[in-house]
Formats: structure tokens, C-alpha cells, sequence
């Protein structure tokens, strides 16, 4: 396993994580790993996971870890993974983080990336935030009368998150300063922790990360 490129992406709900992650990940050509898209993909096709975590998704709460372990502990035995993974929430507290030294053993993470913004910039960009429910592509609402409602990569229905509802959206940010916010030392502690600010354009904000890959020789 060694020579595996774990990166972990943290920050908020709608950082922009998804969006990075998966320019990302064909830049390194290793998977994004979301454990969001896993569970929404479950949701959407009523498997017997889908059916247990629903409301969990649509409230805005967190599924347990024990079972969100077990989700990423199989998507690394995956051929794909082999080389290395982009890590998008995941891990969520410390208890994960925890499971997550476990599971991968001594091939470790090499980086961990904050993406940085105001919680009043997320909130805006959440409530405007449209999926793709097929593929996961992200809109803004502005967008959606221009592709008719369905996606451009796909051709799936582009729609709005259950959890991007006002109501939910409060409750994940302050999930995030609770429970998530904490891993920031947590990695600092272990040398692997750069911010990056995520305020910024998208082609910006790409830019600034691939600056922080290539000081740390992985790009
Ligand atoms: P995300 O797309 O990362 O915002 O995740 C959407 C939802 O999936 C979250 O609000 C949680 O309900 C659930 N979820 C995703 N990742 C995790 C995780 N690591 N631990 C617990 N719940 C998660």
C-alpha cells in the first residue's frame, strides 16, 4: 500500500470542497471519495442503506460513524483507490479521524487542505447550491433555466439538496464548528494541515492548491 496520496479536504458545507475534489481528482487521477455522494447515491436508489439514513440526510444530522466507517473501509479496497484517494467529508469528528489512522495504518495521509470561507458565504452559496441527482454535478439556481433543468453531463434532473434547506443548512454549520472544526488542530499537531482561501473564483482557488501539491512534491 505504500505510496498511496490520501489527501483529506475539510471545510464547511459548501466550501467549495466537491467542486475542488473533483478537478482534483483528475488532475491526480485518483478517486474523490465523498461520503456524501455515497449516501445521496444510496438515498436515491432506496437501497436498504438509503432507506436507513434518510432522514438523517434531509434533517442535516450525521449518520453514525461506526457505519460511515465502514462505507470508506470498503471504498479503499477498491482497484481505483489503490493509488490514493481524495478524502471529501470524511473524516467529520474524532472518532473518524481516529478510525481513519486505523484504517489506513502507517500509509497515511500525506495532506490535509482547509478550504477557508465565511459562514455567511456559505450559507449564500448553499441556498443557490443545485445537484445533478444522477451524477452529482454542481449548479447554481441561476444556472438551472439555462440547461432546462437537467444536467449538462448526464442529462439527470438537476435539483435541490433536502439539506440545503435553510433549517438544515444552520444546523451543519454549527455541526461542522462542533464537531469537525476540531480536526484543524488535530492535523496541525501532525505537520499536515495548509489552508487554503476558498473566498476566491474557482480557477483562484484551484491554483492555490495546486501550489500547495506541487511544495509538497505531490503534483
Ligand atoms: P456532505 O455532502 O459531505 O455535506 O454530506 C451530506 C450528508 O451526508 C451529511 O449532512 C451527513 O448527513 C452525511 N454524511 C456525509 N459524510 C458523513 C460523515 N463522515 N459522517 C457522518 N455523516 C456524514
Amino acid at each position: 500500500m505504500s505510496g498511496r496520496v490520501i489527501i483529506v479536504v475539510l471545510g464547511k458545507q459548501g466550501a467549495g470542497k466537491g467542486t475542488q475534489c473533483k478537478r482534483l481528482a483528475q488532475a491526480l487521477a485518483i478517486p474523490h471519495v465523498s461520503t456524501g455522494d455515497i449516501l445521496r447515491a444510496a438515498v436515491r436508489d432506496k437501497t436498504p442503506l438509503g432507506l436507513e439514513v434518510e432522514g438523517i440526510l434531509a434533517a442535516g444530522g450525521l449518520v453514525n460513524d461506526e457505519l460511515v466507517g465502514r462505507l470508506v473501509r470498503e471504498r479503499f479496497t477498491e482497484d481505483d483507490a489503490l493509488g490514493g484517494a481524495l478524502l471529501d467529508g470524511y473524516p467529520r469528528n474524532a472518532a473518524q479521524a481516529a478510525l481513519l489512522e486505523e484504517i489506513l495504518g502507517d500509509d497515511g495521509i500525506k495532506l490535509v487542505l482547509s478550504l477557508d470561507v465565511s459562514s455567511e458565504l456559505v450559507a449564500e452559496r448553499l441556498s443557490a447550491r443545485r445537484v445533478c441527482q444522477e451524477c452529482g454535478a454542481i449548479y447554481r439556481d441561476s444556472d438551472i433555466e439555462a440547461i432546462s433543468g437537467t444536467c449538462a453531463n448526464c442529462g439527470g434532473d438537476v435539483v435541490q439538496r433536502a439539506d440545503d434547506q435553510p433549517e438544515a443548512i444552520l444546523k451543519r454549520l454549527a455541526t461542522y464548528e462542533r464537531d469537525t472544526a476540531p480536526l484543524l488542530t488535530f492535523y496541525d499537531d501532525r505537520g499536515l494541515l495548509v489552508h487554503v482561501d476558498g473566498d476566491g473564483e474557482l480557477d483562484d482557488v484551484t491554483a492555490a492548491i495546486n501550489a500547495v501539491l506541487s511544495e509538497r512534491g505531490l503534483a
